[in-house]
């Protein structure tokens, strides 16, 4: 059998073939001409983004938007006949071969750049040697070595270990394995991921029930946001569960379906799928950190400094398996900066990537969008005297023809005199798209008074954002 890997020792292995392994891979090699080998041990490159993330789930968002022009179509005169239901599966199926092709386009671009891609899965055996194991007849396993190392192995989604039956239950990996739209299903979670799959099902036509601890969804964003969003998903018929404990036990029923047993009242709940959102955890296991003295924190996540060193000379990470801002485009732009730092010029030595001011968004319906710090942060930071806040709630115009109207809201959080403009928070139709531009404008420090002379571009719902009073 030919070696799983043409050389025995490189300049820089990256082991996960993610969002950030591949941003720091490919900028290492392309742009810097190191020689670099890209481990991934799930036999598709694209990591959680491509493959159980991001992108499918914005496919599915996609569908699910349609879902809802369609229904609101007769509002404008469109009236139109939906003669057969949805056909998940072979949306399901269509949406795959994407995902496949786009796995085909990674793989070429790492041919581009001249990054070795090995298929294998990769743990530490000093602190410079890795030993590959063979996972898919690819090659003979075997130790190499290598300059320096990056772990950027991610995370996956929890499943409670103390409830009888968790493990009837699927995660958002699992989603994405969905043959059958679930006529009923019951999602666990207040966080985004819980929040966006709960809107696809119910734009989607499942009976859809959310059982979160709180009162409201999303607990980490503005108060704002967390109030408008979850009042709304209950009058769009999300049946949502507040101040849910742990589940008693799940239980498989005589006709497939599964009995989820609420609390110790024998509440009871049947449903076709449940799905828990609970949160993830960093991928370390069998990776042999402890061989190397990379030191992880109670969690689980990789410790590092603000350039992603580890306590280990010559190892990073970054990206999900730290834990601090878990998104694509931070695990890309962490991993860039810091091929830059280590094989860039003299002047990129002190290149890292600044965590502060991270737009975000929620594809929930309607979509969210967040950046900088909400009202309650920036009042506990700099005291209720400095804090202004601008507000407004409106009826954007696309419901003008529509009996049922969508929220939307926007809260604008200023400090100082000069009003500088530390937090931004929109919920609404567009407020994807919206945000990345007033991203820019906070990055580069905006106040509010540049924020008033930009002349609004009307009629949008994005100049309310400039016309604040
Ligand atoms: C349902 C869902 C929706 C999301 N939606 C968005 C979104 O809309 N926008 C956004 O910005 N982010 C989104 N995210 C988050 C985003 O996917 C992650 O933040 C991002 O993928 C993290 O990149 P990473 O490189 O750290 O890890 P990953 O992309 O998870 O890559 C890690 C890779 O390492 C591999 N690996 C692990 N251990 C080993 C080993 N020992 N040897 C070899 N390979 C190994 C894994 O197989 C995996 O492919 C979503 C996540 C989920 C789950």
């Amino acid at each position: 059998m030919a070696p799983i890997s043409k050389h025995d020792e490189y300049d820089f292995l990256v082991i996960g073939g993610g969002s950030g392994g591949l941003g720091a891979a490919r900028r290492a090699a392309s742009r810097y001409g190191q020689k670099v080998a890209i481990v991934e041990k799930s036999g598709r490159l694209g990591g959680t983004c491509v493959n159980v993330g991001c992108v499918p789930k914005k496919i599915c968002w996609n569908a699910a938007s349609i879902a809802e022009t369609i229904h609101d179509a007769a509002g404008y005169g469109f009236h139109l006949e939906q003669k057969t239901p949805f056909d998940w599966n072979s949306f399901k199926h269509k949406r795959d071969a994407y995902i496949k092709r786009l796995n085909g386009i990674y793989e070429r671009n790492l041919d581009k750049d001249d990054v070795e891609y090995i298929s294998a899965h990769a743990s530490f055996v000093s602190r410079n040697e890795v030993f590959l194991s063979a996972i898919d007849g690819t090659g003979e396993s075997k130790t190499i070595r290598a300059k320096k190392i990056l772990i950027a192995t991610g995370g996956y989604p929890l499943v409670p270990k103390t409830v009888p039956g968790a493990e009837l239950g699927i995660t958002s990996d699992g989603f994405f394995d969905l043959e059958m739209l679930p006529k009923r299903v019951a999602l666990v979670g207040a966080g985004y991921i819980a929040v966006e799959l709960a809107g696809i099902f119910n734009a989607l036509g499942s009976e859809t029930h959310l059982f979160i601890r709180g009162e409201t969804v999303l607990r980490k964003f503005d108060p704002m946001i967390q109030e408008v969003l979850t009042n709304h998903y209950e009058k769009i018929g999300i049946r949502i569960h507040r101040g849910s404990r742990e589940f008693n036990k799940i239980e498989r029923t005589g006709s497939g379906s599964l009995l989820i047993h609420v609390d110790a009242n024998e509440q009871q709940l049947e449903v076709d799928t449940l799905l828990w959102a609970i949160g993830r955890v960093p991928l370390i296991e069998g990776l042999g950190l402890e061989k190397v003295g990379v030191e992880t924190d109670s969690l689980g996540m990789v410790k590092v400094d603000e350039y992603q060193n580890t306590k280990v000379d010559n190892i990073y990470a970054l990206g999900d398996v730290c834990g601090k801002v878990e998104l694509t485009p931070v695990a890309i732009a962490a991993g860039r900066k810091l091929a830059e730092r280590l094989f860039g010029p003299q002047e990129f030595s002190t290149r890292k990537l600044d965590y502060e001011n991270i737009p975000s968004v929620v594809f929930a319906h309607p979509e969210i969008g967040a950046i900088g710090m909400t009202e309650p942060e920036a009042r506990a930071k700099y005291g209720d005297a400095a804090v202004k806040i601008y507000k407004t709630s409106f009826v954007a115009m696309y419901y003008a023809m529509l009996e049922t109207k969508g929220p939307t809201s926007y809260k604008l959080v200023c400090v100082g005199p000069e009003e500088r403009v530390v937090g931004l928070h929109i919920i609404g139709l567009g407020s994807a798209e919206m945000l990345q531009g007033f991203g820019v404008a906070m990055k580069m420090g905006a106040t509010k008074a540049d924020f008033d002379n930009c002349v609004a571009i009307h009629p949008t719902s994005a100049e309310e954002l400039v016309t604040m009073v």
